[in-house]
């Protein structure tokens, strides 16, 4: 035990007192992380498989980011973007580099990148003289917890009791191209879709279904927008998940492992749809800011020289094939999906139960939509220990808490 750490039942008692009770914590405190590892105050140490919800996908407290957050941090940590500076400049170029994007607009979070690309939409119909402002989300969506962002939400849950929302969204079910081309009317101006669905329960949509939404906001003249807040930044085995269909959209939002840790947003555009965006049309206070931009670019250059998202194809591949050895061995396991080392495990049962005896045992694991256990581990992840979180999740559906349904 770290003797200037206070004891976990301490922290608990102040934050429960003190916190809006927003989320339902587990009853450890975390003090410190290295690579896929996590220390609690109480010196118990656990392998990460959620790495911050698929924010911290070069592990935690990486060499490269720390070095360039300290450096910048010695330097120059926020002038407003009524300057320029060259962290966010450098930043830009490497994702419009490596992407279809033209030009990025910088935030803070996932939320305002959906916000960022929501109002893009709208004001690109709006320049031309049209009017266009309504939304097509597939139900079981998540796109965030602002109001404009909840209402481009397709799940119940999360819009109760904050009505009204923002008009304008409308919904259909997730890989149903025809249901998707049925809803566009004279009004319709984008098309905002997960590739894969994350918080809605890894959902993975047939390999022709982002292609044939493609064709379809094309021949109706309407925009298509990914988001890829969590699917990005190599988590699925590309640099963006869109890669694996052989389409691309005309914008797309980022964030979560944008700069593995700190918070940091995006919303990337080709040139056509950005220029919609003129000046003073839109606006963030830190966003790009020095050192989150710092730390951005060298989480992307080390994404890239430590080859991290074709070892994430492989390693995926590997943990799938183990997840499939599980669910062949366990009635209660319905179902493996997910790409790359975003992979979800739906089980038949209350999944809390299984995190909770995982944690105890020393795994961190993630439980979405009730039954469906997520995985989204650092993309540095080793074989050994996706062998070693294999064990535990056989032993745990093996015991008789998991075999009642
Ligand atoms: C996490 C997430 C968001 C919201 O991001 P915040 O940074 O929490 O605002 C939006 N879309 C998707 C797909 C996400 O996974």
């Amino acid at each position: 035990m770290t003797p200037d750490i206070p004891d976990t039942p301490d922290i608990m008692a102040r934050a429960d007192a003190t916190i809006a009770a927003t989320y339902k914590r587990f009853p450890i405190a975390l003090v410190r992380g290295e690579g896929c590892t996590l220390t609690d105050a109480a010196g118990k140490t656990y392998t990460d498989f959620l790495a911050g919800i698929a924010v911290c996908n070069l592990g935690h407290c990486h060499p490269k980011v720390t070095a360039a957050v300290t450096e910048q941090a010695q330097t120059l940590l926020h002038v407003s973007n009524l300057y320029y500076t060259l962290p966010q400049t450098e930043l830009a170029g490497w994702l419009t580099e490596h992407s279809f994007a033209d030009r990025v607009f910088f935030c803070n979070s996932g939320a305002e990148a959906n916000e960022a690309a929501i109002k893009l939409a709208r004001r690109f119909f709006y320049e031309k003289g049209q009017d266009r402002y309504r939304i097509i989300a597939a139900e079981g969506s998540f796109h965030g917890r602002t109001m404009a962002t909840l209402s481009a939400t397709g799940q119940e849950k999360i819009r109760k009791g904050f009505h009204p929302l923002l008009k304008g969204f409308d919904f259909v079910p997730f890989n149903d191209a025809g249901a998707l081309r049925d809803a566009i009317g004279p009004d319709t101006c984008a098309v905002l879709l997960e590739p894969i669905q994350g918080e809605g329960g890894v959902r993975v949509p047939d390999p022709d279904y982002l292609a044939s939404v493609r064709r379809i906001c094309d021949e109706a003249g309407i925009l298509l927008i990914f988001d890829e807040i969590q699917t990005g930044i190599g988590r699925t085995g590309k640099l963006f998940a869109h890669e694996h269909f052989g389409i691309v959209p005309d914008i797309m939002t980022l964030a979560k492992a944008l700069a593995n840790g700190l918070p940091m947003g995006a919303m990337l555009a080709k040139e056509w749809a950005a220029s919609a965006f003129g000046l003073g049309a839109h606006a963030s206070t830190f966003g790009g800011t020095p050192i989150v931009s710092a730390a951005a670019l060298a989480t992307l250059t080390a994404l890239q020289g430590e080859n991290l998202i074709d070892g994430c194809r492989e390693k995926g591949a590997y943990f799938k094939e183990r997840l499939t050895w599980l669910k062949d061995r366990h009635d209660t396991v319905l179902d493996v999906r997910g790409m790359g080392l975003l992979m979800g495990m739906e089980l038949e049962t209350e999944g809390d139960t299984v995190v909770t005896a995982a944690m105890a045992e020393g795994f961190l694991i993630n439980c979405i939509q009730g039954r469906i256990l997520r995985f989204a581990p650092p993309l540095t992840i080793g074989k050994a220990q996706i062998d070693g979180l294999i064990d535990c999740l056989d032993g745990i559906l093996r015991s008789d808490r998991c075999l009642t349904k």
